[in-house]
């Protein structure tokens, strides 16, 4: 079987992570059934790199049986690459939040730098077999630099993220880069078929991109595959059948339990989902005292300027519900600030009876479907789930809410807690349906058996080089005042700045 290498912005040894995102789960879960290489930034930081053109690269000890190789950050370049242009314009734009981009100059250098160094550091490492697969926004132009160091191997990329609508993705000062880098790669894979729509739409107003009869996409001589692949979970690392589960420290009789948990992001909609929750309890006060909402947010990104006032927000809106409607031995949020071990999630989500995922903007919403997988099957809970997760493309038996919408989602909540077990057990079994149906191991193999089809797809279109050709390349390589690019047999060979 060929190597996987995959590339991350971030590289971690999940078992000994205090807090882990949805990119390093899925990663994770692709390395337990495919092992590679690993590779990416190592969260450090290093004043400078001792030599500003080496990549820096360190090869780390194997994670079972993957091996990871890292390289540090230097604080500017994680300000400007990583807090600035992934973070402060690509995460807000591809959220549609164009209020909340800074295009600040300086940014996409630093992004293209760092990418370069990731290029330079990677190219030296693959091997002729490998498949190379790029994780997410903060590695848009790395295929495309990989391709100019000559590396010839199938190389995808998968976005974590959402698409914007194309009018949102056209407000990036940058954008037809970024659209030229994302056609450099053989398959660019992304959540939802709403994401794929938007992607083609934003090319073809970009580029002026071209839809091909076997549905891929032309744009600059390249010829792109893009699918929808939705990110799954391993189900199994979840599921535990009827047993009973120890009652959480918190837990009173007959008090149930809604459960939160994002990351402290603008994204998720957390502040609305505090609203609905104190409308809900306004609106229905019958079921005071009878319900909590236990909301773990852990923090994020914190020195990035958008994020300052989110924790405020939610310290002020629990502390004036609490208020409003707490009584001495009933406080009806629970909010904690810090993050909760993954070993510890499944009976958390299990001991609740609605799940409560109510993001503004989300790529998929890992938690919905850890939430689903956790439950007791002869008893389970609900999942609300909001229209705007990925997730909802495929959790149709969730209760779907608009979550800007306070009314529908504090009526979703009730729907929640008045709903018949025997309802609650085919929503839920539908759902797992569809969570075992297509699990972490269906999606990392879809994406890779379709990204070595494209690259055939893609070797296929460029015939071999004819004697001829390779003696007009060799006479461009010479030629000081030749084109700077010379097109042979489908493949164009550009001449280097200094003649070579
Ligand atoms: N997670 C965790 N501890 C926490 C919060 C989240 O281990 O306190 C995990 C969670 O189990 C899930 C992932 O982090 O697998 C979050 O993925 P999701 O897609 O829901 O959101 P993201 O953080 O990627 O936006």
């Amino acid at each position: 079987m060929r190597r996987i290498v995959v590339v991350s912005n971030r590289v971690m040894d999940l078992k000994k992570a205090a807090q882990a995102g949805g990119v390093a789960v899925a990663i994770a879960d692709l390395f337990r059934v495919r092992p590679g290489l690993w590779f990416g930034w190592n969260g450090k930081l290093v004043d400078t790199h001792d030599d500003p053109k080496a990549p820096d690269v360190r090869i780390g000890k194997a994670v079972g049986a993957s091996t990871l190789a890292t390289l540090p950050l230097t604080p500017d370049e994680h300000r400007d690459y990583y807090l600035g242009y992934s973070n402060s314009v690509l995460w807000p734009v591809f959220h549609n939040r164009l209020d909340l981009a800074r295009f600040e100059a300086g940014f996409y250098a630093r992004y293209m730098e760092v990418n370069e160094r990731f290029a330079r550091g990677l190219a030296a490492l693959v091997q002729p077999d490998d498949i190379i697969w790029i994780h997410d926004y903060h590695l848009i132009p790395l295929g495309g630099m990989l391709r100019r160091a000559g590396i010839t191997n199938p190389i995808g990329f998968f976005l974590h993220i959402p698409v914007p609508p194309s009018q949102a993705f056209l407000a990036v000062p940058e954008h037809r880069e970024l659209a030229q880098a994302l056609t450099a790669y053989d398959l660019v894979g992304l959540q939802t078929q709403a994401d794929v729509a938007n992607l083609i739409q934003f090319l073809e107003d970009s580029v002026s991109g071209r839809i091909l009869q076997d549905g891929r996409i032309a744009a600059f001589d390249h010829r792109l595959a893009i699918e929808s692949f939705p990110v799954g979970i391993d189900a199994d690392a979840f599921v535990c059948g009827a047993k009973a589960i120890p009652p959480l420290a918190q837990s009173t009789d007959g008090v149930q339990r809604i459960i939160g948990v994002d990351r402290l992001d603008y994204s998720k909609g957390l502040p609305e989902k505090f609203r609905a929750f104190g409308h809900f309890l306004e609106k229905y006060p019958a079921y005071r005292r009878k319900i909590v909402l236990s909301q773990i947010a852990p923090p994020t990104r914190e020195s990035v300027e958008a994020y300052h006032d989110i924790r405020q927000t939610l310290e002020a809106l629990s502390g004036k519900i609490n208020g409003m409607f707490g009584e001495l031995d009933w406080v009806p949020i629970h909010y904690i600030y810090r993050s909760a071990p993954r070993d510890r999630l499944r009976d958390i989500y299990r001991a609740s009876r609605i799940g409560f995922f109510t993001p503004l903007r989300d790529g998929m919403n890992l938690v919905a479907k850890e939430y689903v997988a956790s439950q007791n099957p002869a008893d389970p809970g609900v999942p609300i789930l909001s229209r705007f997760a990925g997730a909802a493309e495929q959790l149709v038996d969730a209760l779907i809410v608009n979550p800007y919408n306070l009314e529908e989602t504090a009526d979703a909540i009730k729907t929640a807690l008045d709903m018949e077990k025997s309802e609650r057990i085919e929503r839920y079994s539908r759902l797992m349906s569809v969570i075992r149906g297509y699990d972490s191991a269906a999606w990392s193999a879809s994406f890779l058996v379709t990204l070595e089809a494209a690259a055939k797809e893609r070797s296929r279109a460029v015939a071999p080089l004819t004697p001829s050709m390779r003696a007009s390349m060799a006479k461009l390589a010479r030629t000081p005042h030749a084109p700077i690019a010379l097109k042979l047999g489908g493949q164009v060979f550009k001449r280097a700045s200094n003649g070579k």
